[in-house]
């Protein structure tokens, strides 16, 4: 999975070529859905260390850049998070041009979402709630009651943080 370089690389062994042919052709026609999608197989698929996101496609004004994955999830998650994102490459790339901004989870990438047969909350991934607890790293420790907050980084400086289950005051590890 590690070595995809091109979304492309990823739809072949998810064998979704014929099907995103299909599925986009009857939203556009063909000829359109051809050309968008050898635009998708074209776009840089990127390894994502974000431990608290499955994925996200990016973009520069009308230009894609990127979709991105962590690859720390099961194959169906990974599934789902790469139909979630490509329902935002086509969500982005068939804006009109008078349309220059729409909401991220809005009425057309959900339309998207449904063509593509993705799941609305697939944002569940129990090897990514593994990953994001073995990453959490303690940063402080409760001067009242001794225990150990833990986080992904440590806490901002310059402020006093409180312990929120018992009201003592962190005092930060180095
Ligand atoms: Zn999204
Ligand atoms: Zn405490």
């Amino acid at each position: 999975m590690l070595n995809c370089r091109f979304v492309g690389e990823l739809l072949e062994r998810f064998d979704l070529g014929a099907f995103l042919q299909i599925q986009v052709s009857a939203e556009l026609g063909t000829e359109k859905a051809r050309e968008l999608l050898a635009r998708l197989y074209q776009l840089p698929l990127k390894n994502s260390r974000a431990v608290t996101r499955l994925g996200s496609y990016s973009f520069r004004d009308a230009k894609p850049l990127a979709i991105r994955l962590q690859f720390a999830q099961e194959e169906e998650s990974l599934r789902q998070t790469l139909l979630h994102e490509i329902a935002h490459f086509l969500d982005h790339q068939t804006l009109l041009p008078n349309q220059n901004s729409r909401q991220p989870h809005g009425r057309s990438w959900q339309r998207w979402l449904e063509r593509l047969g993705g799941q609305q909350n697939s944002g569940n991934s129990a090897a990514l709630q593994q990953l994001y607890r073995q990453r959490l790293k303690p940063v402080a420790r409760c001067k009242n009651c001794g225990a150990l907050l833990k986080r992904l980084r440590r806490l901002p400086r310059g402020r006093r943080w409180l312990h929120r289950e018992c009201g003592g005051l962190l005092v930060p590890l180095d």
